[in-house]
């Protein structure tokens, strides 16, 4: 009912995913304990020090004053902490200021600080995925000035790409960079920029795309790190609005005006975009983690209640834990088995993504890439759409209570609502996994789910006959759908048309998948 029981959940998925043992054999360090020791003290500073700031943040918001935007009461100290403690850069190499762990436990102790204070771990994802980027894109000075101070938090960094009339479409992005002698300028007006400007640092660096070359599109953007102060002087940027939302009211969304700002460039000049994925790609794996900390908050919230709240039973007699009635009991059921099934397949595609960096052999490597790239879109929007769904439930079964502020319910699940909007709406994650991952991956990523869930089914054919048969059943009815979808291309509006459907029928193929491994820890459990 707490973080230490998420750590606990944490651990025995880690035990129950293969990817995980294989990564151990080439990182002996990260041994079961010393793994367990951090998650522990991740789940320890998570309750202790970020939860605290969660509703009040929520209350007070951030605000803009003059020009300049203020964070929430105890937001300073606390991401300093964070910082401190080296949990802003736990998967950043030692040289860059990391502690050098893998990809995948940073991924395990992030639902945990998700959970705690989603909104202050926004500005630690945006700048944990530029040190990264910086780290492999930009050069050498680029690298000594920025990536060991975003490490250590003493400075920040956004992902700067949106813009009024490019959303969706990025494509569309009009600020521009023109050279000057050896710098290069930048103007425009972005919008929607997480933490954009703030009173946690001094120093912003934004990770931005702007138009370089005349050529159209997605090919004539290129990347620059523009900061917000160059030598302790404004660099031309202003905080033109704070946007009002629903939810994520301690983390400020600004509309930024860039006039003349000077920026660097990140590696090459017309290849923005897809430099810029290495950040969105860990960005978007937050995402999965914020929905997934929402998730488990929210099932543990429902389970505590429902085990306090009387009512019904026999009118003789007291009225009994709503806990006991059936239906009750199936809400739960279902809210925990999508919880830990979310965190199961984060797991799953964490290890992927750690394996496929460590992996000698160049077919097995494009294979794991392969495999990450197809599991990304699915686990983004599933793992958001999971941390939004499971707080509605949640408030369900909580009845009137649960749709008040005495409870933490109703923030979750405004908190959560934007995740399926930012780092990809659902929309364009559907059309990406259908386009870029069934027709231009000639189903490669497929074929490597195929032959894991092949994997975990010969094992579990035996011990949950009827769970095996139901994982077999959805992977036979995606592969079916996905040889429909192939032969689609000719007819791409229809295709586009049912993109949702088929995005949905991979994600459950999936969830019956990993079902088999909650299977697994829930006979662990037993014995
Ligand atoms: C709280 C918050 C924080 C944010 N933080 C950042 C940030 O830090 N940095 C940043 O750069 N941006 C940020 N964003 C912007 C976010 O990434 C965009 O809102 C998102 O990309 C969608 O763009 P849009 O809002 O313009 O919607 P639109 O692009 O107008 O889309 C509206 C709807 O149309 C659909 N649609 C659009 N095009 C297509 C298409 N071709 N095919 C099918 N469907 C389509 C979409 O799926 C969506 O449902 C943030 C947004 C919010 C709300």
């Amino acid at each position: 009912m707490s973080f230490r029981d998420q750590v606990d959940r944490t651990l025995a998925a880690l035990a129950v995913t293969p990817g995980w043992r294989r990564l151990q054999q080439c990182r002996p360090d990260c041994d079961d304990e010393t793994v367990a020791e951090i998650l522990r003290q991740a789940g320890g500073f998570a309750e202790r020090v970020l939860a605290p700031l969660n509703t009040p943040g929520d209350r007070q918001g951030a605000q803009l004053i003059e020009g300049r935007v203020q964070t929430p009461a105890g937001f300073r100290e606390a991401f300093r902490s964070y910082a401190e403690a080296g949990w802003l850069a736990v998967d950043l190499a030692e040289a860059g200021g990391g502690q050098g762990l893998p990809l995948t436990v940073q991924a395990a102790c992030g639902p945990l600080f998700e959970r705690a204070c989603v909104a202050l771990m926004m500005v630690a994802g945006s700048t944990r995925a530029a040190a990264h980027l910086i780290w492999e894109a930009g050069d050498e000075q680029l690298i000594r000035e920025w990536v060991p101070k975003l490490a250590t938090g003493e400075r920040t960094a956004t992902i700067c790409i949106s813009e009024a009339d490019a959303g969706s479409d990025v494509g569309r992005i009009r600020t521009k960079a023109e050279r000057v002698g050896d710098d290069w300028r930048i103007s425009g007006r972005k919008t929607w920029i997480s933490f954009g400007d703030h009173d946690l640092t001094e120093r912003i660096g934004h990770c931005l795309l702007a138009r370089t070359g005349s050529e159209p599109g997605t090919r004539g953007l290129s990347l620059f790190l523009v900061p917000n102060l160059i030598e302790g002087q404004p660099n031309g940027i202003t905080v033109e609005r704070l946007e009002d939302k629903m939810g994520l009211h301690a983390s400020p969304t600004c509309a930024l005006n860039f006039d003349q700002s000077r920026g660097t460039l990140i590696g090459s000049e017309g290849r923005g975009l897809a430099q810029l994925f290495r950040m969105i790609e860990l960005m978007r794996l937050q995402t999965a983690c914020q929905g997934l900390g929402l998730a488990s908050a929210s099932v543990d919230v429902a389970e505590r209640y429902a085990k306090e709240r009387r009512q019904g039973g026999q009118s003789s007699s007291p009225p009994v834990p709503i806990a006991e009635h059936p239906d009750v009991r199936r809400q739960l059921e279902e809210m925990r088995r999508r919880t830990e099934v979310l965190r199961l397949a984060v797991l799953e595609l964490a290890t992927a993504m750690d394996l496929a960096a460590y992996e000698p052999n160049d077919e097995r490597r494009r294979e794991l890439e392969s495999f990450c790239a197809w599991m990304l879109p699915l686990i983004k929007n599933f793992g958001a759409d999971a941390g939004f769904s499971v707080a509605n439930a949640a408030i369900q079964v909580l009845g009137g209570a649960g749709y008040t502020r005495d409870w933490p319910l109703e923030q979750y699940l405004r908190d959560a609502r934007v995740m399926t909007i930012y780092e990809g709406t659902t929309g364009m994650q559907a059309l990406d996994f259908l386009t870029r991952r069934l027709w231009g991956d000639q189903g490669n990523g497929l074929r490597q789910l195929k032959a894991r869930v092949q994997t975990d089914l010969s094992s579990a054919v035996d011990l949950h006959p009827q769970d095996a048969k139901v994982a077999q059943e959805r992977l036979e009815a995606f592969d079916e759908f996905s040889r429909r979808m192939m032969s689609l291309q000719a007819e791409p509006e229809r295709a586009l048309y049912l993109a949702h459907d088929y995005f949905l029928a991979g994600w459950e193929a999936v969830s019956a998948w990993m079902d088999l491994r909650l299977r697994r820890i829930e006979d662990h459990l037993q014995r």
